[in-house]
C-alpha cells in the first residue's frame, strides 16, 4: 500500500518554499521504503532520496554481471550509499546531494552515463576527455553484457541493496563501518 505526504519545508540551496513528498513503499525482498523527493518552487533544486523504513545492518552486497538477465538485477541506492564498479572504475559516493533511487542494473549505467559530474574515477589518467569518452564506450558495452563487471553496494544504515539470488550479502565489519561513516561526514552528510 502506498501513503503519500507532503509539507512546504525551507530549500537547502535558496531557503525559498520547497515541498517534500514522501511515500512509503513495499520494496520485495526489501521490505518498506521510504521514497522521497524535495523541489524548490523558486529555483530548480530537486532531490530524491530512498531508505529503509526499518532499521537495517551495516550491509555489502555484490553481485557479479555475466549475462542480460543479471542486467535486471534491482538496485537500491540510497544517498548514503556508496556504489562501486571495479572494473569500470566507477566508485559513486554517499553525500547529501547524492540521488537515491531503486532502479536495476541497465538503469544505473544510464544513470552513470547521465551524471558524470557526480562520479568519482579511480583510475587516473592524463587526458580526461580519452578517459571519458573510454569510459562510455565501455559503459555501453555493459549495458549489454559484453563483459563481465561487479556491482557493490555498502551502506552503513542497511538502506541500500541489491536483489537477486546471485546476490551476495555480508555484514560490515566495525571497522568498514566506521571508515564509511568517516567517508561521509568527511563528504558533507
Ligand atoms: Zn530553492
Amino acid at each position: 500500500m502506498e501513503k503519500t505526504v507532503s509539507m512546504v519545508i525551507a530549500c537547502p540551496n535558496c531557503k525559498g518554499k520547497a515541498v517534500m513528498t514522501e511515500s512509503i513503499i513495499e520494496i520485495p525482498y526489501f521490505g518498506k521504503t521510504l521514497f522521497s523527493n524535495l523541489r524548490c518552487q523558486e529555483c530548480s533544486f530537486n532531490l530524491n532520496d530512498i531508505s529503509s523504513d526499518s532499521e537495517k545492518p551495516p550491509t555489502r552486497f555484490s553481485v557479479k554481471i555475466s549475462s542480460e538477465k543479471d542486467l535486471t538485477t534491482k538496485i537500491v541506492k540510497s544517498s548514503s550509499s556508496t556504489v562501486k564498479i571495479p572494473e569500470l572504475g566507477v566508485r559513486i559516493e554517499p553525500a547529501p546531494a547524492s540521488e537515491g533511487y531503486f532502479t536495476n542494473i541497465e538503469g544505473l549505467l544510464n544513470k552513470i552515463l547521465d551524471s558524470f559530474s557526480f562520479t568519482y574515477f579511480e583510475e587516473e589518467e592524463k587526458d580526461a576527455k580519452k578517459l571519458k569518452e573510454k569510459l562510455i564506450k565501455q559503459i555501453e558495452q555493459a549495458k549489454t553484457a559484453k563483459f563481465f563487471f561487479t556491482v557493490i553496494v555498502e551502506d552503513p544504515f542497511g538502506n541500500g541493496a541489491l536483489i537477486s539470488d546471485k546476490a551476495k550479502k555480508e555484514k560490515l565489519n566495525e571497522k568498514e563501518v566506521f571508515e564509511l561513516k568517516k567517508r561521509m561526514s568527511f563528504l558533507g552528510h
